[in-house]
């Protein structure tokens, strides 16, 4: 039997892509296919979904809005676990409960609209919450982890879990949850301010942003090292520009790679071209930020 009725047999109103094509629903816009894409309306059916795969021995991976991945060429035979259904967004005092799937431009505005401020440093981020929380997102030294009262998330062992700010094991662009955990929901605490102090620290973050480069992307590739600019390093090692197939190191910013036309391979080779001259020229190993997937086993 077909994976995709197997799992519409067992969850009826579950929707399903099939097959699913990481090309068009990632922000670098490349790689292949993968047999099938599923999207849980909650907890609950995402419970029953993993524990199908988990039964029938099928892989399985989670994909926000596919802002931080390199998807790989080859076809994926797992199921690509979408949050897009899990929109919930809830005012609970000065506190936001916000679904997985809910971008981070949705979260902002509602935020505003309801006068509690904190998170406008994620404006113009592309992110969904599941993502934001997973990648512990930000800019400019503020993270999400910054407004983190508590994550709700499916367990490996297919638990549905509520994780304090101290189980989230956040650092920089890492938490628990990239380790198989999924995010279903957060919960955000925010300040109350005037409306007026939310729209002009928005558009700060904003204008921030004006530079940024612009065409297929995965935003940085490598995380900072301490103390250190990524970009300011491979630009210093003189590879703004360097190519590989269609995929080149920014002219704007050298820690953006930009896709026109490329395979994932071409990105990958580039990627580790990058790495291995800042590490020749400056003994800097710098670590990934973007996400392979799936991941490498
Ligand atoms: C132009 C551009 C600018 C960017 N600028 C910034 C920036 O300023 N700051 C910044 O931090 N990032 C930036 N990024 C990167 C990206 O926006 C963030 O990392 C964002 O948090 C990714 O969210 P996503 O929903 O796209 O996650 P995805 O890219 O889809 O997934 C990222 C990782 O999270 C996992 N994941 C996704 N959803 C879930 C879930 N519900 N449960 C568990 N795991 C999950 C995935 O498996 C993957 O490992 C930028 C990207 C681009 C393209």
């Amino acid at each position: 039997m077909a994976v995709s009725a197997l799992i519409s047999r067992e969850l009826p109103s579950i929707t399903l892509e099939e097959p699913f094509s990481f090309a068009r629903h990632t922000t670098i816009g490349c790689g292949g296919e993968a047999r099938l894409s599923a999207m849980p309306k909650d907890e609950s059916e995402l419970v029953t979904l993993l524990q199908i795969c988990n039964g029938y021995g099928i892989p399985y991976l989670f994909l926000g809005v596919g802002a931080n991945v390199l998807p790989r060429d080859e076809p994926y035979s797992g199921v690509v676990v979408r949050f897009s259904r899990m929109k919930e967004l809830k005012k609970m005092g000065d506190f936001i409960y916000a679904g997985a799937g809910v971008t981070a431009g949705a979260l902002c505005r509602f935020a505003r609209n309801e006068g509690l401020g904190g998170l406008e440093f994620l404006t113009g981020i592309p992110a969904s919450v599941g993502g934001a929380v997973a990648m512990n997102a930000g800019v400019n030294g503020r993270h999400i982890s910054d407004c983190v009262s508590e994550v709700v998330g499916v367990t490996r062992d297919f638990r549905i879990k509520a994780f304090s700010l101290s189980e989230c094991n956040f650092s920089e662009k890492r938490s628990v949850f990239l380790e198989g955990i999924a995010v279903t929901g957060a919960i955000f605490r925010l300040e109350r301010r005037e409306r007026r102090e939310i729209e002009a620290r928005t558009a700060y973050y904003a204008a921030r942003r004006a530079h940024l480069p612009k065409g297929r992307s995965m935003g940085c590739v490598f995380v900072n090292p301490e103390g250190k600019s990524a970009g300011a390093l491979i630009d210093g090692c003189g590879l703004k520009g360097l190519s590989v197939g269609g995929a080149y190191v920014s002219q704007r910013h050298a820690n953006f790679i930009i896709n026109s036309g490329a395979t994932a391979g071409e990105i990958s080779t580039l990627i580790g071209l990058v790495k291995n001259r800042v590490f020749e020229r400056t003994g800097v190993l710098l670590r990934e930020e973007i996400r392979r997937l799936p991941p490498s086993t």
